[in-house]
């Protein structure tokens, strides 16, 4: 999963490598948990019924270094995981 979401990330902002990045730290930076429900209908059974959703939503801050120019920054990233 790490080198998913390392893909994903933006490429140096100052030199613009892509593959040439490394990542130098991965923080949590915010976590929120959001209740949602949504209405499910039965067809066969002609019954609605509300189901609840948690939610939670996870942004972490990556501190990334070019291994090109020695730039460094960080990015924010947000990943969202429903039960
Ligand atoms: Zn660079």
């Amino acid at each position: 999963m790490p080198f998913l979401v390392d893909a994903l990330l933006q490429t140096c902002p100052r030199c613009g490598g892509r593959s040439r990045r490394q990542v130098l730290s991965k923080k949590l930076a915010d976590k929120n948990v959001v209740d949602s429900s949504r209405t499910v209908y039965s067809r066969s059974t002609r019954w609605s019924y509300e189901e609840s959703t948690t939610i939670t939503v996870e942004t972490y801050r990556y501190a990334l270094k070019c291994r090109r120019c020695g730039h460094e920054w960080t990015e924010l990233k947000t990943s969202q995981r429903s039960w």
